[in-house]
């Protein structure tokens, strides 16, 4: 019952961002079609816009923004310190080479500045993570949507991409929606996130889709019930080993779920795991081995481990919390999964520009692209950055177009 009256509002509120994006008028043709207005998506656009092109960004879902509001648990962990400075953490990427070619050694820096520019405050957390002051996702967002606004951009949401196709020396983005039609752009920012989609009406090469920073389902080791640590938290330092080789290793919170392991340092770890990888855990996180030992023997285990996780461990639970082995069977909940792991082939992409080499006027950015980053900001840094870099391209182009024109 109590559940009632807040659905009522949300399919309210729900009623009225589609009436009004019912009442945007799409423009037939600008300077730069946006496909996407998520993170990167607005990024470009403001980007575009500021750099004196018109901008239409047409976006699937009722408003623009929405995914912003659901990350760092509706906190919105939208950089990251360690990006910031003359030598950024480009070891965080999946393609530290090319993010370092987009991106330029003042990466986060540069994120700051926009964001800065855009009147949002922030606050360093643990790990470098940067917030903004208000803790509320929605600051981010709303501070993105005023300066599209103010920079003239044509938000369109509810409006779904079905098609790209060239037309003449430009692009034609067709869409159906809240109203159907096409605008025919000069050029065209693809922004619509990880997974095929529209990508496919483009035959660009991708890598395949996979979820990444997820939990990882596990095999727990022999006497160890998951369902008995089911809901614990531990800090541990997380080791992922293929056969004797050590592939990833993190420091941090891991989460333990009946289904096998959680929590950001396994969301990491999930970024490199192939069913089979071992995950070992070390539950004293570090602490020196016989020290550890010496404390047991003075107190028992309740002063080193977590009371509830010695006793799921047994007898000789410190051995086992030392190096507690788990086998990956596969990614869990991956429907949760925070990133897709694939996307367009970044070699395809001058990393100047972020336009397609083989289909000029046609630009990528964000998640889009086969980048992916780890937990802690790593991602939405590049979702703002690549989004600038292609958004000022882009609106280069017409820039470029038109003095030849007029030579
Ligand atoms: C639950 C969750 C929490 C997260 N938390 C964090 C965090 O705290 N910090 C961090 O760095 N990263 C976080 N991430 C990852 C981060 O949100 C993404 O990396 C980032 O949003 C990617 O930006 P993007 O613009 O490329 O894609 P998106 O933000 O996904 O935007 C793509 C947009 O395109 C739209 N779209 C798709 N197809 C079409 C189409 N055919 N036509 C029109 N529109 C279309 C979508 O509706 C969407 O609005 C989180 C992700 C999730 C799922």
């Amino acid at each position: 019952m109590s559940r009632g009256p807040r659905r009522t509002s949300r399919s309210r509120a729900r009623e009225e961002a589609l009436a009004a994006a019912a009442a945007v008028r799409v423009p037939e043709r600008c300077d730069v079609a946006v496909v996407g207005g998520g993170a990167a998506g607005l990024a470009a656009a403001v980007a575009a816009a500021e750099s004196g092109a018109s901008v239409a960004v047409l976006e699937r879902a009722a408003t623009c923004g929405r995914t912003i509001l659901a990350t760092g648990n509706g906190r919105c962990n939208f950089m990251n310190a360690s990006l910031c400075g003359p030598a950024p953490a480009w070891e965080r990427y999946n393609d530290p080479a090319f993010v370092a070619a987009v991106c330029g050694p003042g990466f986060g820096d540069d994120v700051l500045a926009f964001f800065e520019d855009c009147g949002l405050a922030w606050a360093e957390e643990e790990g470098g993570r940067l917030y903004p002051l208000s803790r509320q996702a929605s600051s981010v967002r709303e501070v993105l949507l005023a300066r599209a606004a103010r920079a003239g951009v044509v938000l369109a949401p509810a409006r779904e991409v079905a098609c790209i196709e060239r037309d003449g020396g430009g692009w034609r983005v067709a869409y159906e929606g809240a109203s159907s039609g096409s605008v025919v752009a000069r050029s065209a920012v693809l922004a619509a996130g990880g997974g095929e989609g529209v990508t496919r009406s483009l035959g660009l090469a991708c890598a395949p889709y996979e979820p990444v920073l997820c939990s990882l389902a596990c095999a727990a080791p022999q006497d160890v019930s998951l369902a008995g640590l089911d809901g614990r938290r531990a800090h541990v330092v997380a080791r992922l080993l293929r056969g004797d080789v050590e592939v990833a290793r993190e420091v941090g919170e891991v989460l333990f779920r009946s289904y096998g392991l959680s929590g950001i340092v396994v969301f990491d770890l999930s970024r490199h795991a192939l069913p089979g990888d071992v995950v070992a855990l070390d539950l004293t996180c570090g602490l020196d081995r016989d020290r550890a030992r010496a404390l047991v023997a003075a107190g028992g285990c309740a002063g080193v481990l977590d009371p509830v996780i010695a006793g799921a461990l047994g007898s000789d639970a410190l051995e086992r919390a030392l190096d507690l082995r788990f086998v990956v069977t596969g990614p869990a909940e991956p429907e949760r999964a925070q990133v897709t792991r694939g996307g367009l082939l970044t070699e395809r992409f001058d990393p100047a520009t972020l336009e397609a080499r083989e289909l000029p006027g046609l630009f990528a950015c964000g998640e889009a692209l086969d980048v992916d980053g780890a937990c802690g900001g790593f991602n939405l840094a590049w979702a703002w950055k690549s989004g600038l870099v292609a958004g000022r391209a882009a609106a280069g182009r017409r820039a470029a177009d038109d003095g030849a024109r007029r030579a």
